[in-house]
């Protein structure tokens, strides 16, 4: 008796978006949106040799479809294939002229902002360029910050680098961030140590100094992290009674995670599948560990 052969069960693909503008043609049509009647419709149409997907349009109705042709040689090419990747029923077309459709985040977004009950959305966007995804299920990453100063700059830049991000998945970001004077109430004090006064905060009834101004020493209690605790002792000869707030040590959350830490001052760290940057992290530092966080939890996302 012969055995069955199972047939390995893929992935199905989600975060579709094409790699680049340019393999996105756009057609209206007369014919029926479905693959059938596209099939008929297009096979054996020249196509652009960079073309790989169309943008199909019926009226108001939309479907996108990946087409395949006999070489991508020549400047044309007749299609040979034709592969329905979402239909009328479960396609949306959008006009947003803000969207860099080039960005899989900003897709993302705007699939989710104004058509969230549909597999396939169209979005034509910046310079009127045409681009589509298919199935968007964006990476949520945690993004770790402690505040003041506003916004929180580790949220804000991660976000500005999303919003030039044409390399990584999409990615949305779920903000966790802890507000000073809230973890000093944690801490009930007379007075209250701040790393330093230009976030501009003080905490009500109670004394508040702030460690770069190098106050004479009194009874406090310290917010700040581990390298404001070395400074201290460095200052004052002992460590202070203290409130931790590195956003490394934060404990909870086990999915992607960035997190910034005091002690890190050029390196970025992986730990435990989140990564860590230096506390004054440049924009070209939270792309890297976007990109790092990106291989850890999305290894199979590659634009199409
Ligand atoms: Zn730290």
């Amino acid at each position: 008796m012969a055995a069955r052969v199972t047939e390995p069960t893929k992935a199905p693909l989600r975060n579709v978006t094409p790699s680049a503008y340019r393999g996105v043609a756009v057609s209206t049509v007369d014919c029926a949106l479905d693959e059938a009647s596209l099939s008929r419709h297009f096979i054996g149409l020249e196509a652009y040799r960079r073309t790989r997907f169309i943008v199909v349009r019926n009226g108001s109705d939309t479907a996108i479809v990946a087409v395949e042709k006999a070489s991508e040689d020549p400047l044309f090419s007749p299609i040979t294939g034709l592969r329905l990747l979402a239909g009328a029923a479960e396609c949306a077309y959008l006009v947003e002229p803000e969207v860099d459709t080039a960005v899989p985040t900003a897709l993302a977004q705007a699939a989710r902002n104004h058509a969230p009950d549909k597999r396939g959305v169209v979005v034509q966007g910046r310079y009127s360029h045409v681009s589509f995804i298919v199935d968007p299920a964006p990476l949520r990453v945690t993004v770790r910050e402690v505040v003041p100063p506003y916004p929180p700059k580790l949220l804000d830049q991660t976000r500005r680098v999303l919003g030039l991000a044409e390399h990584l998945p999409p990615i949305v970001l779920v903000p966790d961030v802890v507000e000073l004077d809230q973890l000093a109430r944690s801490r009930p004090s007379a007075g209250y140590l701040l790393p330093c006064r230009g976030g501009g905060v003080s905490i009500e009834d109670a004394t508040t100094d702030y460690l770069d101004e190098h106050p004479d020493r009194r009874p406090w209690t310290l917010i700040g992290c581990e390298r404001s605790q070395q400074i201290h002792e460095w200052f004052y000869g002992e460590r202070a009674e203290q409130v931790d707030f590195c956003p490394r040590k934060r404990p909870g959350g086990t999915g992607a995670t960035l997190a910034k830490c005091c002690l890190l001052e050029t390196r970025i760290e992986v730990d435990d599948a989140r990564v860590v940057v230096p506390w004054g992290a440049s924009l070209a530092q939270i792309s890297e560990a976007l990109t790092m966080l990106a291989a850890e939890w999305e290894p199979t996302w590659a634009p199409v």
